[in-house]
């Protein structure tokens, strides 16, 4: 029996076979729905393979027992990690077995021998997180750590920036427990301590290497970043750094690189290695990129830990971007047309630092005195390594159809030709219409580079001519094709290129020998399809089998942003709207995610909350954007987009905004939901909690009045259980409470003027836009603001409320009701926009209905009045910062009386107004205010008072925000948001403030 390849048909009744086996006979989650196979479809790559289903096992059984069951049924099994790889590894229509929820124990860390064994779902930064107290790191450290697993790395033989140091993953693998496809475990390591299968298998490999010893002399690149193939020359190394510390063979490294296609990874054992305790970093500065590249042999003679380059392009994109130009600014000496990060690092920092000037030293006699910036403390240094990490995600920020594609973004050659080959590639590019930016691992001659194709029309033909160009430098230098991101489905057809026949022959030998009835990811390494088989793209063209389409959809919002082509020379794009998009741009926008799986993500930032809480494909942003662009073209069959598979994709979405801010390439999905949630609406109508939810501003006045009444729900035993019951609000959660003293009952109206003229010119204006929120359970608040600017000299005008004018349509956007939020928006705007033009700022105070104006507002065919608007939308905290550093804000405070700890709402975070609140907060004389490390408080809005959405929203609480208020008992808690008050105040018991509660009380 031979199992058939990476596109070709399961029968229904086998695909039904299959699901049904597994869900009686393990215990792992069995997701065979259109949707989760869809969203497993795609990995970081140009292609798109639908999977029969797809497997999450709980634990080692259930995988020794799926592969038996796909033995049986003789459907392929497609490993996956994260599903980060770039060539189409983890693509493919069998079964997909996802590691990274469940398999993701850290097995044994033997400190003394520096090993750790490990599951193959674990992630690269959890390991090292858990290692650093031991002062260890496993260093392979690739871009992508924060999602990365370990099994996957494994596969891919991935590569870190600091490889001319560590190695590959081959280099610091130590060994493997693995599935072979007849179900026997293995144990692979040390060839001398193999018996039973292992020795077999060892004893088989060490005949093919002897047999082919000339071929492997002859034609196996001799460089460090060779990751094609399988690692034939395990018995006779050919790369230039020894594959173990003492010469000798492990069995393992057969393994590494195998892209899951030889055996199924149990767990791996892994070399440690000391975390260096100092590093110095120098930036050298060059004045035309072919000097860079020049540069990179000599420079890596001084024993540097990384060099890595930065181009022109991507300098340019850095200092464009608010969040890096700082950073970049640091690193320059003028405007260079390249930049070299050469690291150091060690025990012993005075010898670092005596590099450092080596290096200043060398660069003079190549004859570029003063080219170098050094940076001696840790801090600059990590930040400028962020930039550099950001560097692809960037790039790939670019609207419209031409997207930069990876394919021969990683060819090694060695460093002595590094400056011709980049030079004639460059003209190879040109030559063929398009343009790349150089970047990444100059030690290691391995350059990142993606020349910008449109693989809807043109590209697959020019992906070819410049492949085929890329592969006879490639040879003429003597380098390797695929130097880091594997082979996959887009390098294949290379690897009987790059070792010839006989050598080739010798690698379908082993797949033979190992996995003989081609269980494990067929059509991979060996018998591979073309690269160009428009068959497995996301995007095939016209006249291929299935081209790309999309169905035309009347959107609700303005997409237009993303409606556009673009100019692969220049990068410029046409006109918002001309795009061609039959959806408006809403298409084009969902397909800005190229699947990087930036967004499976635990460390700093917010995105993607429910991510981090269910580890679920399906409530990531990815998961999310693969699904609108699948329904949008009519993947998914009809109706899909107002599916409930579509609304279960989108249910635990908070609308945090992270993604919009931390997606490199800025996938916007709490746009998308308010798409959706219309789009959705209009078929299946709205509920009463919608509605209740979405006219609180119209009702909360009057139903403040009978405050006492309506707060009884959480007073009298079995009310909050009959509103469940009736209206959906989790029983748990007490609901806010209403008081009669609202804010448009207690306000002082001597505090404001009315008259709009004489406020746009006082020296000194402000409008105060009061949010329901404020206004009705917390006027609080707004009278402290109110009272601040008051003392700091302000003129005020009060936003009207009047005609429904104090509202910014948020809570009838989160409905899904985008009618009746413009109206509101309108109303607001008619109030506001004779201020707003002549400059005064419209100053709120709850970060989601203030940002609203700044965001959605602009989204609505509002035209000018709403721009106008934006652009004077402020936060308090903004204003106020804004206004302290013009000298206009000049209170004076009184010192707090406790230490402070801020929590930033997600929209505040997502529009970078946290800097602000802390900036204000400084003001305070001695206040020194930490800002809690912590994603969406999980409350987001009405979120967290959804019975179905109670345990969720907890659990998000619960990830770092509560244990860090908990953690401070004494501290004042600092909370603009009043979602995040709430979940505080019932989590954690504590009673959070409003910024301008505490500068009131301190002024
Ligand atoms: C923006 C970006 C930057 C990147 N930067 C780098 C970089 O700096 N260096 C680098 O080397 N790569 C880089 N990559 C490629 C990719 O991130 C790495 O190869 C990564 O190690 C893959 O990990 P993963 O968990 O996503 O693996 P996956 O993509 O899920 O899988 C990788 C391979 O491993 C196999 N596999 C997974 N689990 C098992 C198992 N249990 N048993 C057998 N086989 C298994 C899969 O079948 C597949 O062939 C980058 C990718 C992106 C999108
Ligand atoms: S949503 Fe953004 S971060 Fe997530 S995979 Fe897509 S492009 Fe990457
Ligand atoms: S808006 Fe927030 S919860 Fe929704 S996909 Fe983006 S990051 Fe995730």
């Amino acid at each position: 029996m031979l199992i058939k390849s990476v596109s070709g048909t399961v029968s229904t009744d086998t695909s039904e076979a299959l699901s049904r086996r597994l869900e009686s006979e393990t215990q792992g989650e069995v997701l065979f729905d259109d949707g989760s196979r869809g969203r497993y479809a795609t990995d970081a790559s140009i292609y798109q393979v639908m999977p029969v289903g797809v497997f999450v096992p709980r634990n080692g059984r259930d995988v020794s027992v799926a592969i038996d069951i796909a033995r049986d049924l003789k459907v392929p099994i497609v490993p996956r990690g994260a599903g980060t790889s770039q060539c189409g590894q983890t693509v493919g229509a069998g079964l997909v077995i996802d590691n990274s929820k469940y398999r993701r124990a850290i097995l044994d860390v033997d400190v003394e021998n520096l090993t750790a064994r490990v599951e193959p779902g674990l992630v690269l930064d959890h390991l090292n997180a858990a290692l650093k107290k031991h002062g260890l790191w496993h260093p392979v450290d690739v871009s992508t750590s924060a999602q990365a697993t370990l099994g996957g790395m494994a596969g891919n033989n991935s590569c870190g920036s600091r490889s001319i140091a560590y190695g590959n993953m081959v280099h610091n693998v130590l060994g493997a427990t693995a599935w072979l496809s007849d179900g026997s475990e293995v144990a692979f390591g040390p060839v001398n301590t193999l018996t039973g299968r292992a020795a077999q298998i060892a004893a088989f490999v060490r005949d093919l290497a002897d047999q082919n010893r000339n071929e492997i002399e002859a034609n196996w690149p001799k460089v460090l970043r060779r990751v094609a193939g399988y690692n034939l020359d395990i018995f006779d190394n050919q790369n230039t750094r020894p594959y173990t510390n003492d010469g000798s063979v492990n069995l393992a490294h057969l393994l590494v690189g195998s892209e899951g296609t030889l055996a199924f990874t149990k767990d791996l054992t892994l070399k440690l290695v000391p975390l260096p305790r100092n590093r110095v970093l120098g930036v050298v500065n060059f004045t035309s990129f072919y000097a860079a590249m020049d540069s990179a042999q000599h420079i890596v003679r001084l024993n540097p830990s990384a060099v890595e380059l930065v181009d022109r392009i991507m300098i340019e994109l850095a200092l464009s971007n608010p969040a890096f130009r700082p950073t970049m600014e640091t690193a320059l000496i003028g405007r260079p047309e390249a930049i070299l990060l050469v690291e150091f690092s060690g025990e012993d920092r005075p010898a670092l630092v005596k590099k450092l000037k080596d290096l200043v030293t060398l660069m003079g006699d190549l004859g570029l005195p003063g080219s170098v910036v050094e940076m001696q403390d840790e801090a600059p240094q990590k930040n400028l390594w962020e930039v550099r990490k950001a560097g692809l995600n960037i790039m790939m920020s670019l609207k419209g159809d031409g997207k930069p594609v990876s394919f021969i973004e990683d060819c090694a050659v060695p460093l002595e030709h590094l400056a011709e080959y980049t030079a004639a590639l460059t003209d190879v590019f040109e030559r063929n219409g398009t343009h790349g930016t150089w970047y990444a691992h100059a030690s290691v001659g391995t350059l990142h580079v993606r020349p910008i194709l449109d693989m809807r029309r043109d590209g697959a033909l020019k992906m070819r001519r410049i492949a085929e160009e890329a592969s006879e430098l490639v040879r003429k230098y003597k380098g390797a094709f695929s130097g880091e991101h594997g082979d996959g489905l887009c390098r294949g057809e290379w690897v009987a290129w790059q070792f010839g026949p006989k050598l080739n022959e010798a690698l379908h030998a082993i797949k033979r020998e190992m996995d003989p009835i081609g269980l494990f990811s067929p059509g991979r390494i060996v018998d591979t399809p073309r690269m160009d088989d428009a068959t497995l793209f996301r995007f095939p063209p016209p006249g291929s089998q299935h081209p790309y389409t999309v169905r035309p959809l009347q959107t609700v919002l303005d997409w237009s942003d993303w409606n556009v082509q673009n100019d692969a020379i220049t990068e410029k794009t046409s006109t918002p709207g001309s795009g061609g998009d039959p959806a408006h741009g809403f298409a084009k926008a969902a397909e800005m995610c190229n699947n990087n799986g930036h967004c499976r993500k635990f460390d700093a930032g917010t995105m993607c909350p429910s991510y981090r809480v269910t580890r679920d494909e399906q409530h990531v942003t990815r998961g999310r954007a693969n699904m609108f662009r699948l329904a949008l073209s009519g993947q998914l069959g009809e109706g899909a987009l107002t599916s409930q598979a579509m609304y279960d994709t989108l249910d635990l979405c908070v609308s945090c905004k992270g993604c919009k801010r931390e997606c490199p390439t800025g996938v916007d999905m709490a746009k998308m939901k308010v798409e959706f949630l219309a789009q959705y609406k209009k078929k299946h109508g709205f509920t009463l909690k919608d509605r209740l939810i979405a006219h609180l501003p119209d009702y909360a006045d009057q139903i403040s009045r009978i405050a006492g009444l309506m707060n009884l729900r959480d007073r009298l035993p079995g009310a909050a259980w009959i509103s469940e019951k009736l209206t959906g609000f989790a029983a748990q959660r007490p609901l806010p409470r209403w008081r009669k003293d609202t804010f448009w009952a207690s306000h002082d109206t001597s505090l404001f003027s009315t008259r709009q003229q004489a406020i746009a010119a006082a020296p000194k204006a402000a409008a105060l836009f009061v949010d329901t929120f404020n206004a009705t359970f917390e006027s609080e608040n707004a009278l402290a603001a109110a009272r601040v600017l008051k003392k700091a000299g302000y003129t005020l005008y009060l936003v009207q409320k009047e005609q429904g004018r104090h509202c910014c349509g948020r809570t009838f956007l989160a409905a899904g009701m985008v009618d009746k939020a413009r109206a509101k928006l309108a109303a607001l705007l008619e109030d506001v926009l004779p201020l707003a033009r002549a400059g005064v700022a419209i100053v709120g105070l709850e970060p989601s209905c203030l940002l609203t104006l700044r965001d959605e507002a602009l989204s609505l065919g509002l035209g000018e009045a709403a721009k106008t608007v934006s652009s004077q939308a402020l936060l308090l905290e903004e204003f106020l910062a804004r206004e302290a550093k013009a000298g206009r804000f000049a209170l004076s405070f009184k010192p707090a009386p406790a230490p402070i700890l801020l929590h930033g709402h997600c929209h505040q975070k997502a529009f970078g107004a946290v800097a602000p609140i802390l900036e204000v907060l400084r003001l305070i004389p001695g206040a020194k205010p930490e800002l809690i490390e912590s994603s969406c408080c999980g409350m987001a809005g009405s979120f967290g008072y959804d019975t179905d959405h109670y345990a969720v929203s907890m659990q998000m609480a619960e990830l770092s925000l509560l244990p860090a208020v908990r953690k401070n008992p004494d501290a004042i808690i600092v909370a603009d948001g009043t979602s995040c008050r709430h979940q505080i105040a019932h989590g954690a018991a504590r009673q959070a403030r409003h910024v301008a509660v505490l500068l009131d009380e301190l002024s």
